[in-house]
């Protein structure tokens, strides 16, 4: 059973920016996610990026994960050039550039707008690489937007970082022997997630759509809810095979059991707060009540995570049958 009704929402998606104006800008923010490049008051992202080491893994002959950097930045080696699937955070991406090599970015897929996938944006666009992105996220990146948790607002990125091919449900193209595909995972995490799949390499790029170390966050100011994870982890589990390399945005690689057992947890969690949100209950009255016992996770700031999905439920408790007013 779908937790929500995607197909009434791809035209919400349509909106883009317009429909947000009436979230109340309320605290919250994002735990390790972040918005924008340049301001040392974000946690996580640049701020930190410099001090954490970088490393390589190779996965496949022809795919090397990045780590480090804060996250995880995926190159896949083609004969015409390197695929990046995200740029980390700006304050990497000359260390990011420097550890591919002579060997030229020709494509780069951005699969969500925060600062720590997007920050190399501008370095790479500017030396000719293709940026591919969700036309939401192109939204994010040339547009100044506020923070809410913050009461800041963030500056557009310059016209190099900007997405030049942008799409709104998927896609294909071949990067010398590899086939790659992409497609929209409808407010996952924002309202512009993609994946991207090395169809040939069996690996899966999933973004911040499947979280294994950090506590996963839901951007409800941009349109990211639990209802919409469940759904987008669901779509990853149709396009994953038993074997296939599953790459999140910060953490380890993960097997498709690995992100079936934390979709089946998601799904647990969804049921229990949209029921208490139906009731009217607040994401401390939730955490008082237990609603994250009893599931295989570890959550570092179990208020945080419970506050943001509660913002998501209150923007979309009409796709869970909520009688909110
Ligand atoms: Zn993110």
């Amino acid at each position: 059973m779908k937790t929500t009704d995607r197909r009434s929402f791809l035209q919400a998606g349509l909106t883009g920016l317009a429909g947000l104006a009436s979230v109340p800008l309320l605290g919250g923010g994002l735990a390790g996610c972040a918005q924008t490049a340049s301001r040392p008051t974000v946690a996580g992202g640049s701020a930190t990026a410099s001090k954490t080491a970088l490393s390589t893994a190779k996965l496949t002959e022809r795919v090397t994960v990045i780590s480090g950097v804060p996250g995880n930045v995926i190159a896949l080696a083609a004969d015409d050039g390197i695929v990046l699937v995200d740029s980390g955070a700006t304050a990497s991406a000359s260390a990011v550039r420097k550890s591919l090599g002579s060997a030229k970015v020709r494509t780069l897929f951005n699969t969500h707008y925060h600062a720590d996938q997007t920050g190399g944006n501008a370095l790479f666009g500017a030396a000719g690489a293709e940026i591919h992105a969700h036309k939401i996220t192109r939204q994010w990146l040339e547009t100044d937007f506020y923070v809410p948790a913050e009461n800041h607002w963030v500056k557009a990125q310059p016209k190099a970082a900007w997405p030049t091919k942008t799409f709104r449900e998927k896609g294909t193209l071949t990067a010398g022997a590899e086939h790659i595909e992409y497609g929209y995972l409808l407010e996952a995490h924002t309202r512009g997630d993609i994946y991207v799949f090395f169809r040939d390499s069996n690996v899966l790029a999933v973004g911040d759509v499947a979280s294994p170390e950090r506590d996963p966050v839901h951007d409800w100011y941009s349109g990211g809810w639990l209802g919409g994870r469940v759904d987008a982890m669901d779509d990853l589990l149709e396009i994953a095979k038993d074997d296939t390399k599953i790459v999140p945005a910060y953490g380890p690689v993960m097997t498709r059991a690995q992100l079936q057992a934390e979709r089946d947890m998601m799904l647990k969690l969804y049921d229990r707060t949209t029921d208490l949100t139906d009731k009217g209950r607040s994401a401390q009255d939730m955490l008082e009540a237990g609603v994250l016992k009893d599931v295989n996770r570890e959550f570092k700031d179990p208020y945080r995570f419970l506050y943001d999905v509660c913002k998501g439920h209150w923007a979309h408790y009409t796709n869970f049958g909520g009688n909110i007013v």
